[in-house]
């Protein structure tokens, strides 16, 4: 939950009218602690009032074009979607898990993640950055090691 971004405020600075829909979808993605998927998105919103699926991907297009809202790649053409870094949210990186598929967002200084840092020269100029870890959550971790002593106490 963010207490610090005024999430009407962010869509007005963009120069995009907040309708409740637009608040509902930034409100959303910007309280979550970790990326959501649009279907995750679309389940929230959708418990609390009537809006279709389409225009949850619209307005999520709409974010990501005006930089509130950014998808990341979660591995198989798969999406998450976050919030954008912004004056309250510095740009950070994310740790994904093969085998629950659970995105987590990583502090900023661990490691430090910065459009400044990047040098692309001379290709071009670099003006986001996408950093993802991927192994094993902390979750599947302690899963598989209490599956492991079951199967050790079962008979050959
Ligand atoms: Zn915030
Ligand atoms: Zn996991
Ligand atoms: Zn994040």
């Amino acid at each position: 939950m963010c207490s610090r971004c005024d999430y009407a405020n962010l869509l007005g600075r963009s120069g995009l009218h907040p309708t409740p829909n637009r608040l509902a979808v930034l409100t959303t993605v910007g309280n979550s602690p970790s990326p959501l998927t649009a279907q995750d998105i679309y389940d929230r919103i959708s418990r609390a009032g009537n809006i279709n699926r389409v225009t949850v991907y619209r307005i999520l297009d709409l974010l990501v074009a005006h930089r509130l809202v950014e998808r990341l790649t979660a591995g198989n053409r798969t999406f998450r979607f976050g919030l954008a870094p912004n004056r309250n949210h510095p740009e950070h990186a994310h740790f994904l898990c093969r085998r629950c598929g659970a995105m987590e967002c990583l502090p900023p200084d661990r490691p430090r993640v910065s459009t400044l840092t990047a040098q692309a020269e001379p290709s071009g100029i670099v003006e986001r950055v996408e950093v993802r870890f991927e192994g094993i959550c902390r979750r599947c971790l302690q899963n598989q090691r209490s599956g492991s002593e079951d199967t050790g106490s079962l008979p050959p």
